[in-house]
Formats: C-alpha cells, structure tokens, sequence
C-alpha cells in the first residue's frame, strides 16, 4: 500500500502563531489517519461539501503516526486520529493521544461495545467498520471440518498445513487476546504452541500472501481478514479468478464462540486545534452514507447495524455468529498476547 505524508503542511502549521491558527480554526480539519483508500477520498469530500470544513490528510502506516504523534506532543495539530484495529487503537489510547468525546449521535449509532469505555466524560474512540478475521483452506487438500475453528488450526491433524503473517501484527495480537478472554492465557499459550508445531512455513507477508500460499497449495489453511478475501473475489484479473477458485471459506467458530471481529475506527485527539469540527467528523462519519461509503470501500461491514451495505463478495460469503467479546478487552490483552508468543517462539 502507498502512503501519503504531508510533512510541510504540519511544519507550516507549527510555524504559524498560535492566533493564526486559531483565526484558520473554523473551516479547517487536520485529520491523521492509517487508513488509505480512494474511497476515502470521496468520503472526505462529501464532509467538506456539506459542513464547509477543508480536510487536511495525513496519512501514514501506523507506525509513523505513532512516531509523529508522541514527538508533536502538545504541539500536534492534529484534529482526528483513524486506525485499523482494536490493538492499534488501544496503543493509541493509552499513550494518551485521545480525549473523550460526549455526542448523543455517536451513543445511539455506535453500539457500546465498539466503543470506548465511558465514564461519563464519554468515550475516546469508536469504530466506524467491522472486519472479521476468518480461515481460508485449500478445497484440494483440506476438509472443512478438519478447520472450523482457530482452535483447530493448533490441532497435531493439521500439521505442516498452517499459514499465517507475524504472529506480532496486531491482527493477530487482537485475535490471541480474544482468545485469552475466552479460553484463558494457559489454554491459549497451548494453542500458540500447536500452531508453531503446525506450520507450513515461518510466518512472512501479509494476509493477502496467506490466501496466495492456500491457493498455491503451499499451505493448507490460513487466517486472513475477511476484506482481503473479499477483494480477491470481486477481482475480475484472471489470474486472482483463477487462483480463488481453489480456496474455501469458512466462518470461523460458527458453531461455538463465534468468529472474531474487530474494527477500523478513531476518535478526536488529545490536542486537537479544532475541536468541534473533530467530533463534526465523527458524526458525519457514523451517518448513513458515510458509513456505507466507510465501509463498502474496503470491503468492510457498517457498525451503525440500521445501515446496510449492497456488496456481492460480502453477501456471498453468509450469515455469520460475532464473537462476544469487547474491543476493549482484545486491546488490553495484547501485552499478554506479545509475551506468550515470544515464549512459544511465534514470530
Ligand atoms: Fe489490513
């Protein structure tokens, strides 16, 4: 993915006095985020049509907009802050790069456990799309059944079958700390276990390189982010249709816990400049269009559960069960996640 910095913008902004900031302040959002797509674009559009307020992007991975953000401090102009995952935004949380936001409009839309906590000052992030992070397997050399769950990946019948990226990346550190919450750290430490012992080769490349390696028969099952799926099912290259029609699918946990969910989402920064304009956003963001447009972009679902998103690869793919664990909890379990994989030697 190619991403975008803007770094004279925010070095013009810290140039100015502060009353020239503040006369600028009304029209103006300085918005910080680790999520790119040009669907976005025309999202960010939409909200300057109708409210007035010019969008300044700054988009980076979010490394670079944690590195950003702590060297800035106090002096950060930035107004919202967006990332993908409950671990990310967790970290974010934590290092204190959000303040609490009160709106009667992201309360009713945003369900509260896809939330920040509230204790009465209202919360500091909310999400704005739910990914499901699901298995993929090979139709010739795997069966379904074998699959069904995360926990059966660990299974010794699966060895030599199984496939993900770095255990570290936070999509698998939010996964381990739902598991922790569910299973408990010893359960979970075995899995972690099981899973090394099942590999097919080291962890390397991204979800998209899990759902290639399947379809290539290198590996026999893989854990992959429902959007990364999806995308490869609406590709109409040749290649991507033909490589797809040796994968399955499967919704993780169907038929016990549920499949694991997370979220892209945000909240207003700590320091924001512009503040109103921030929580603006936010509202604008858990509208109905802007949470179809959220959503539909990268393949996603709308958390706002009224809205409904017309996508074929989505549809196709079925009901499913969510995993009833808060967002909050798989943030906070992700220490514990890093130190048992560390142990087990899951790189
Ligand atoms: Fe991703």
């Amino acid at each position: 993915m190619k991403h975008r910095f803007a770094p004279v913008l925010t070095a013009l902004a810290l140039a100015l006095p502060l009353h020239m900031a503040h006369a600028a302040e009304e029209k103006v959002l300085n918005l910080y985020s680790a999520r790119h797509y040009q669907t976005d674009e025309q999202l960010y559009g939409e909200f300057t049509k109708k409210t007035g307020i010019k969008i300044n992007r700054i988009e980076a991975d979010d490394n670079a907009l944690f590195e950003r953000l702590k060297n800035e401090g106090k002096n950060s102009q930035a107004d919202v802050i967006v990332m993908v995952d409950a671990a990310r935004i967790w970290r974010a949380e934590i290092e204190g790069f959000f303040q609490p936001v009160k709106s009667k409009t992201l309360d009713s839309r945003i369900p509260a456990n896809l939330r920040g906590k509230d204790d009465g000052k209202g919360s500091e992030w909310f999400g704005f799309s739910k990914r499901a992070r699901v298995i993929v397997y090979n139709k010739g050399t795997v069966k379904p059944e074998d699959v069904a769950t995360y926990e059966s990946l660990a299974d010794p019948k699966n060895k030599g079958k199984v496939c993900t990226r770095s255990g570290s990346h936070p999509y698998n550190l939010s996964l381990i700390g739902s598991m922790i919450e569910r299973n408990g750290q010893q359960a979970t430490e075995e899995w972690a276990k099981g899973m090394v012992a099942n590999f097919a080769r080291p962890p390397r490349g991204g979800d998209t390189d899990q759902i290639k390696g399947v379809a290539s028969g290198e590996c026999g099952v893989a854990i992959a982010n429902s959007y990364y799926y999806a995308r490869l099912l609406r590709s109409t290259k040749p290649e991507d249709v033909a490589m797809m029609k040796n994968v399955g699918f499967i919704w993780p946990n169907a038929k016990t816990s549920g499949t694991h969910f997370n979220i892209a989402g945000g909240g207003v920064a700590k320091h924001a400049p512009h503040r109103e304009n921030a929580v603006k956003f936010l509202e604008y963001l858990a509208s109905d269009d802007a949470q179809r447009y959220f959503a539909d972009g990268n393949n996603e679902w709308p958390v706002v559960t009224s809205v409904k998103v017309k996508n074929e690869a989505l549809e196709g793919l079925g009901s499913y069960k969510i995993e009833n664990v808060p967002v909050s909890l798989i943030g906070k379990n992700q220490i514990a996640a890093q130190r048992i994989l560390d142990r087990v030697g899951y790189k």
